[in-house]
């Protein structure tokens, strides 16, 4: 928004004014991440603070329920738990990463192969269940008005599910892939404890949020070379680069700042609908108060003088 104010002639510094004052007049938007470790919540809530965002929640296996052990999403008795808690917050935005191995191309294609047939259909399921879970979510955010953002790696075999299609295929849904390179992501170069190289990690995002799938569409510029994500690479390059957690939290805050200015927009259509229905009233008070005419009686013909002088006889 800044940049779209400087290209309107407005000074960067004036422009940043209006935008950080604009944010700081609207309700803080808050969200949840769904299976991720609070990276976003942790930055929106200190190092960003001046997106006005709040992070409510980070529900995933690296943190707590309020019984101290670990959310379990495998268990239906978290995943109830959850939904609970989050009817109860009612975050504006849910951020949702779930598991993605169990629908990974590399292990359809060299892994599924050599292993049991129950193990695999087990492995399948269970992502299924993951990836049901959080779908069922987006779907309550869409009903309430509010919003999703969701993340699978762009080759997984996730997108081809029959619930995720079938919210790709709303017209409130965008998805958008974001090569990672851009965002910073980088993993230890061969042979080197210090250097370090880009990791392509082409990643598709879904969202129903215009403004947050423009700030995740940046494709590799072809400026460097990339390190393939094998081994320890795929264990390195599984974090958020920080450049895509402020891309992320940029996304939520444009969001809410636009809809501040819809909502303001319209806060003004109805002053303004109020005040003209106040004239057409006073008005119509004013107009009750002339002395009213239509009974009056009406003039006799006879009475009626021609243009001539003369009088009209009576028929
Ligand atoms: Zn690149």
């Amino acid at each position: 928004m800044v940049g779209q104010l400087m290209a309107l002639g407005v000074s960067a510094t004036h422009a940043r004014d209006r935008v950080s004052s604009m944010r700081s007049t609207r309700a803080a938007a808050t969200f949840a991440e769904v299976y991720g470790g609070g990276t976003i919540v942790e930055c929106a809530n200190k190092a960003r603070r001046n997106l006005n965002l709040k992070g409510l929640h980070a529900l995933d296996l690296r943190t707590m329920k309020d019984d101290g052990t670990p959310w379990n999403f495998t268990l239906r008795a978290d995943r109830k738990l959850a939904r609970e808690l989050l009817d109860k917050d009612d975050p504006d935005w849910l951020v949702g990463s779930p598991p993605c191995t169990a629908f990974s191309i590399w292990n359809y294609a060299m892994n599924y192969p050599k292993m049991d047939r129950d193990k695999v259909h087990r492995a399948i399921d269970e992502g299924k269940t993951h990836l049901n879970f959080v779908v069922s979510l987006y779907r309550k955010q869409m009903l309430k008005g509010k919003y999703f953002l969701h993340e699978h790696p762009a080759p997984a075999l996730s997108w081809k599910e029959d619930t995720v299609l079938a919210l790709i295929r709303s017209p409130l849904v965008h998805t958008v892939v974001a090569d990672q390179c851009m965002y910073g992501l980088t993993t230890p170069a061969e042979g080197s404890t210090s250097e370090r190289l880009p990791a392509l990690k082409p990643t598709r995002f879904m969202t129903n949020s215009v403004s947050m799938r423009d700030q995740l569409s940046l494709k590799c510029d072809k400026s460097h070379i990339h390190q393939p994500l094998v081994g320890g690479r795929c264990r390195d390059a599984a974090f958020y680069p920080l450049q895509l957690v402020e891309a992320i939290l940029q996304g939520m805050a444009l969001t809410a700042d636009h809809d501040a200015k819809i909502l303001a927009s319209v806060m003004g259509c109805r002053a303004m609908e109020e005040e003209r229905i106040d004239t057409i009233s006073a008005v119509t008070k004013a107009a009750s108060t002339i002395p009213n005419v239509d009974d009056e009686k009406p003039v006799p013909v006879s009475s009626v003088k021609k243009v001539t002088g003369g009088v009209l006889p009576i028929a």
